[in-house]
């Protein structure tokens, strides 16, 4: 038996990301926007795929800023200065052949407020000039329209903790359905991944995870492949609620009771000091998720070890020190 916590694969994954993100100088002002927590420590852990729309449709740099301009209800993309030049159907056009081109990313870093790039909140200008933030930019709209199962994030909201935590926790989600998919679809596979993935889905929506199981212990004479692609997105769809510290609260206090029989008293204690403590905002989750491992690896459980919560992704990248 494998004495330790299950270890995630170790290739690189591949996250496309709005090119002046990463400091390249392409926009309409000539400038970047690099953004040092993607540029520097996730670049450390992904492999980069990197897109700058409006100069991929042979717009210069610099060049006119653009913006979303709504002609009663048609959405345009227009010239900021000179509003009689559209852009929307190139923008499109390059977003849709992108967009159909995507099988290798497994997920997706946009740049905010970006009438090409911004992936919800973005300007939309009525035509007497007042704006209302309820756009989606034309790029980010097609690579999010025909990749429904791709996670997507924006930079700025990856400043807050928990939205980080959870797009990065969604990409290595999606990377292990990429590789049981190329697999090959089977009930068996299916049922693995979903044990495997039981306490990270339990922490995010106890009926979603439960319902889930019930289709998949009902599967035979339905078509599996339809039931998969179903399923995924389900599963993709739960994993973008917040989990909160009342379900990861619930969902520790699972776990430590696989190690009812080989704590003693004392030990046990600490644990469930840790997760009283984080369950009152005292402690970060690192901290009983740590305690947890520690025991498991002293004592293995074959069910437990497998669990993606314990591991989901690199420790490196510290997400769960800061919710
Ligand atoms: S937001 Fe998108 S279109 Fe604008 S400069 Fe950055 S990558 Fe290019």
């Amino acid at each position: 038996m494998n004495n330790e916590i299950e270890l995630m694969s170790n290739h690189k994954i591949a996250i496309g990301v709005s090119a002046c993100l990463l400091g390249a100088k392409v926009r309409f002002d000539g400038g970047h926007k690099r953004n040092s927590y993607i540029d520097d420590l996730l670049s450390e852990h992904f492999d980069f795929v990197s897109y700058c729309p409006e100069v991929a449709i042979g717009m210069t740099i610099p060049r006119e800023p653009i913006r979303l301009v709504n002609f009663s209800g048609d959405i345009r993309v227009r010239g900021s200065r000179n509003p009689d030049v559209d852009y929307s159907e190139q923008l499109s056009a390059y977003g849709n052949k992108v967009a159909g081109s995507l099988q290798h990313l497994r997920g997706f870093i946009f740049k905010k407020d970006s009438p090409s790039c911004g992936m919800e909140r973005v300007k939309v200008y009525a035509e007497n000039g007042h704006p209302e933030r309820n756009g989606t930019g034309f790029f980010a709209s097609e690579i999010m329209k025909q990749n429904p199962l791709l996670p997507v994030e924006e930079e700025g909201r990856l400043n807050d903790h928990v939205l980080r935590e959870n797009f990065i926790n969604r990409v290595f989600v999606y990377d292990r359905w990429i590789e049981l998919a190329q697999s090959g679809i089977s009930k068996s596979n299916l049922l693995d991944f979903h044990t495997r993935h039981k306490y990270l889905l339990l922490a995010h929506n106890q009926q979603v995870y439960r319902n889930l199981g019930r289709k998949l212990a009902a599967l035979d004479g339905v078509n599996i492949d339809e039931f998969a692609q179903q399923y995924i997105a389900d599963v993709m769809a739960v994993l973008k609620q917040r989990a909160n510290r009342k379900t990861h609260v619930n969902v520790l206090q699972h776990l430590l009771g696989f190690l009812r029989s080989c704590l003693d008293g004392d030990d046990r204690a600490e644990v469930l000091n840790a997760i009283k403590a984080y369950g009152k905002g005292e402690y970060p989750l690192i901290v009983p998720i740590t305690l947890l491992r520690h025991h498991f690896r002293r004592n293995p459980h074959h069910f437990v070890n497998r669990q993606v919560y314990l591991n989901p992704h690199p420790g490196e990248l510290m997400l769960r020190n800061n919710i």
